[in-house]
């Protein structure tokens, strides 16, 4: 039998490629048994700690505090002092030393940082490597070289920092969110209580000595861990200003809580992103931008493609191609060089993206998921696609936040928009089209903050992201990032 022979006698699904453990080295990070909290450029001994774990094994890792009310009140008060004794006052070139030193030092401890994410927060390695730390070092790179040009930024606008900035970040980018939040407070001038997500905390500690590293002056950054009462404590605390990404709940309670006081707000919350695929696209590339916009870090993505629309004309060649790709996926360690997709973050998680499957299922939905093993241990879900969706069905409304593909298919480009529409979020969207034509006209259509064009999650600090509707409301990145953290007289 000839190689082309036999590869065609190979069954669709299961290509037959195998690969060799590829461990990436976990003793490059060294993790303490207990960390406290980052204020005042000290560590401060807490009441309270939990353990956080690796969910792709529950082994625990580390003990972390539980800030309490009045230990986030202590990190608002050193901010405060930061702030007045000199940080404001700094001139900006100076202020863009620092950031530029954090931005080489994360270039520099990129690895040890990417192991510890993927650790704390069971995303694939590969993507920790390639995709966290580089946009989280280009996000310092990008907001230092603003740092002492506020003044043409904002012409005649005389620009002034805010203050204080308190910022809470989810658990789906610890790092990344953590630099889209902290680099453009700083480069504006204001002093930084951040708060990261329970489940992951790690890296947000380590970055503490990559402060002390660029000998950034102490109480400039500081962070507190905790649940959700320690963010609830830093929103009700004395900050200028609450910079939010997570869910639209807890994002709508805070605004009720900030409501009446001069406390500047922005909030990125959740989505529920349709991607489009038209008749006349590259079917194979369109293929692998479905794949990269609902498995990339298990579908844990604010504007992942979640929901599909298919032209009916080529529905049934798209989900044979899809399904054949997903069969290629390799679910497992995150530690791995070869896995594309690792653990699901939490148990809560998993719970909630079970319960939503099964809804999938019971309202008749027809479900796929490749063969795949998943571990014995840790909180794991396979690659999976839903067709014969209908708009109601709660996994075509809701956000999963979950590798979860769910499939509807449109005849025109008027239903195309009109059903990408019916949603009650709108981050991002993807255009899958030969047309230039046709991508402007659905682009102009369709209500979406951030619309990708045969492409899908590409990401770059000059891009402003954010959404409108239930999506929340601000824009991170871009010149339009730093408005949010200034005044104008
Ligand atoms: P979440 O509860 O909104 O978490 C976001 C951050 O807010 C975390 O640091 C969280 O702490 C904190 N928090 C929780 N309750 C708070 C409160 N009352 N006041 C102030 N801060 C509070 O989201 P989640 O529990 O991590 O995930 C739930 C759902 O949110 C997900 O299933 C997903 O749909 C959505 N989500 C969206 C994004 C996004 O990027 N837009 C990111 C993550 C999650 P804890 O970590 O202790 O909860
Ligand atoms: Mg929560």
């Amino acid at each position: 039998m000839t190689d082309v022979e036999r590869r065609e006698a190979a069954p669709p699904d299961r290509p037959g490629w195998d690969y060799a453990p590829a461990p990436e080295a976990r003793d490059i990070v060294s993790l303490r048994e207990r960390y406290g909290l980052f204020v005042g450029g000290t560590w401060l001994e807490p009441h309270e700690t939990y353990t956080t774990i690796s969910p792709a094994t529950e082994e625990p890792l580390a003990e972390v505090a539980q800030a309490t009310r009045e230990e986030v009140t202590a990190a608002v008060d050193a901010a405060r002092e930061a702030f007045r004794d000199g940080w404001s006052s700094l001139p900006g070139a100076e202020r863009a030393k620092y950031l530029f030193r954090i931005a080489r030092i994360l270039q520099e401890r990129a690895r040890e940082f990417a192991v510890l994410e993927s650790l704390n927060g069971g995303k694939p390695i590969k993507e920790s490597r390639d995709v966290d730390l580089p946009l989280a070092a280009a996000h310092f790179f990008y907001y230092a070289g603003w740092a002492d040009k506020l003044e043409y930024a904002f012409p005649n606008r005389r620009p002034h920092p805010l203050g204080v900035a308190g910022q809470i970040i989810p658990w789906n980018f610890p790092l990344l969110m953590l630099a889209w939040k902290i680099a453009p407070a700083l480069a504006a001038g204001n002093t930084v209580v951040l708060k990261p997500a329970e489940t992951t905390p790690l890296s947000a500690l380590l970055f503490c000595d990559v402060l002390r590293q660029a000998e950034l002056p102490p109480g400039v950054v500081n962070i507190v861990t905790g649940d959700g009462r320690t963010g609830a404590a830093l929103v009700a605390s004395e900050v200028d200003k609450i910079a939010f990404t997570g869910s639209t709940e807890v994002g709508k309670a805070i605004r009720r809580e900030l409501a009446g006081r001069p406390v500047k707000l922005t909030l990125e919350l959740g989505g529920k992103a349709a991607n489009v695929i038209f008749d006349d696209a590259a079917l194979d590339q369109a293929v692998e931008g479905i794949v990269n916009g609902i498995y990339f870090n298990q579908g844990h993505v604010c504007c992942a493609g979640s929901r599909l629309f298919v032209q009916e004309s080529v529905v049934e060649e798209v989900i044979a191609k899809l399904k054949r790709r997903m069969g290629t996926l390799r679910v497992g360690d995150p530690l791995d060089k070869n896995t594309d997709v690792g653990a699901i973050n939490s148990r809560q998680q998993l719970e909630k993206i079970r319960e939503l499957v099964a809804s999938g299922a019971e309202e008749g939905a027809q479900i796929y998921q490749p063969p795949c093993r998943l571990p014995e241990r840790g909180y794991w879900f396979a690659p999976t696609v839903f067709t014969h969706v209908a708009q109601s069905y709660r996994i075509a409304q809701e956000e999963i936040f979950g590798p979860v593909l769910s499939v509807l298919t449109f005849r025109t480009p008027e239903e195309a928009v009109e059903k990408a529409n019916n949603t009650p979020y709108g981050l991002s969207a993807g255009i899958w089209t030969e047309k230039g034509s046709r991508i402007l006209w659905m682009a102009e259509r369709l209500r979406a903050g951030v619309i990708w064009a045969n492409t899908y999650n590409r990401f770059d600090p000059a891009s402003p992201f954010g959404g409108y509707k239930e999506s929340g409301f601000g824009r991170e990145g871009g010149l339009h990032g730093l408005e949010p953290y200034l005044g104008f007289e």
